[in-house]
């Protein structure tokens, strides 16, 4: 371990130091992967969804929902950045991942079935789940068993999942692409994927990072790296998604750009299914 060298090197006492702070993490991150191991079958996941709207003249119309994975330890819920990249660490994503797949389809399908016929779902994938050589095959199942339909499911993946270029990864996206289930490059423009990727790669949808959307419209720079994406996407056939949305300026600026979908705070945070399902009742245009 470097760290550990570095502090050997500066003398014992430091070492020491080094090393009971190296303990500590290593207890701690074994305390919550064994919290996080028994997860699953104490059904201590659930589903938050965030609405994901299709802009017609400036108007937002539900097209779909992004799933996002929420883990509830004895009562409070852990935000994703602190418990996702330990499930990732000892692979526990895999199983966890599959969990959201299945509960995710079966929910949107249900409500397609309530009357949101068109609506989609978006599901965030970790590397992790496509070095699975069974992914696909483990997905069509899934499809199956839902009754949701492959062109109503959308997986997203991050520009660092497509610089690992490894064949496994490759074939994987080509037989889910093969299904008719839509790819979006999630967090677009944070990574330091090149442009030639996007067409080596079977994608549809390009997802703005948040970073960029919460510059727009006063920050010049935020506004051109976000008009530039936009168009980019535009350029290459794909689907653009703007994240982070928050306010009714950046709003006007993506309608102004003829950005085709819209997400973020501004329209809704994500929320359990029963209160979307609410949200969308009082509304009269979720007919549940
Ligand atoms: P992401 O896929 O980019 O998801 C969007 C994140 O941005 C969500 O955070 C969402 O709550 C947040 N967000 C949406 N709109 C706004 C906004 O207007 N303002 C601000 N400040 N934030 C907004 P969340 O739920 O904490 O998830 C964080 C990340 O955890 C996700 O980023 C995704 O990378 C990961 N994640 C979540 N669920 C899953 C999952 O089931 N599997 C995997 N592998 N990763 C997941
Ligand atoms: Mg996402
Ligand atoms: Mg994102
Ligand atoms: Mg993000």
């Amino acid at each position: 371990d470097l760290a550990l060298y570095s502090a050997k090197g500066a003398g014992k006492d430091r070492f020491a130091l080094y090393y009971d702070g190296l303990q500590h993490t290593a207890k701690r991150q074994l305390a919550l992967e064994s919290a996080l191991a028994q997860a699953l079958e104490r059904n201590e996941y659930s589903l938050h969804y965030q609405p994901i709207c299709q802009l017609v003249d400036g108007k937002p119309y539900l097209a779909g929902v992004e799933a996002l994975l929420r883990w509830s330890d004895q009562g409070r819920l852990v935000p994703p950045q602190e418990f996702i990249p330990v499930l990732e660490a000892s692979s526990g994503i895999v199983r966890v991942g599959e969990w959201v797949l299945q509960e995710a389809c079966r929910q949107v399908r249900d409500w397609q079935l309530a009357g949101q016929a068109q609506m989609h779902c978006a599901v965030n994938l970790s590397i992790r789940q496509l070095q699975e050589h069974d992914f696909a095959d483990r997905l069509m199942l899934i499809l199956d068993e839902t009754g949701l339909a492959p062109g109503s499911l959308v997986l997203e993946i991050t520009e660092t999942l497509l610089m690992q270029d490894s064949m496994l990864v490759r074939n994987n996206l080509q037989r889910i692409a093969g299904l008719g289930v839509r790819l979006a490059l999630d967090d677009f423009g944070t990574g330091y994927c090149s442009l030639g990727y996007l067409k080596r790669f079977p994608l549809h949808i390009l997802k703005v990072d948040r970073s960029f959307i919460s510059g727009t419209p006063e920050n010049a720079e935020s506004l051109v790296i976000s008009r530039a994406i936009i168009g980019l996407g535009q350029s290459l056939g794909l689907s653009v998604v703007a994240e982070g949305v928050e306010e009714q300026a950046q709003l006007d600026f993506l309608t102004a750009e003829h950005c085709p979908f819209v997400q973020g705070y501004w329209f809704s945070r994500p929320i359990p299914a029963a209160q979307l399902q609410e949200m969308f009742s009082e509304s009269g245009a979720f007919n549940v």
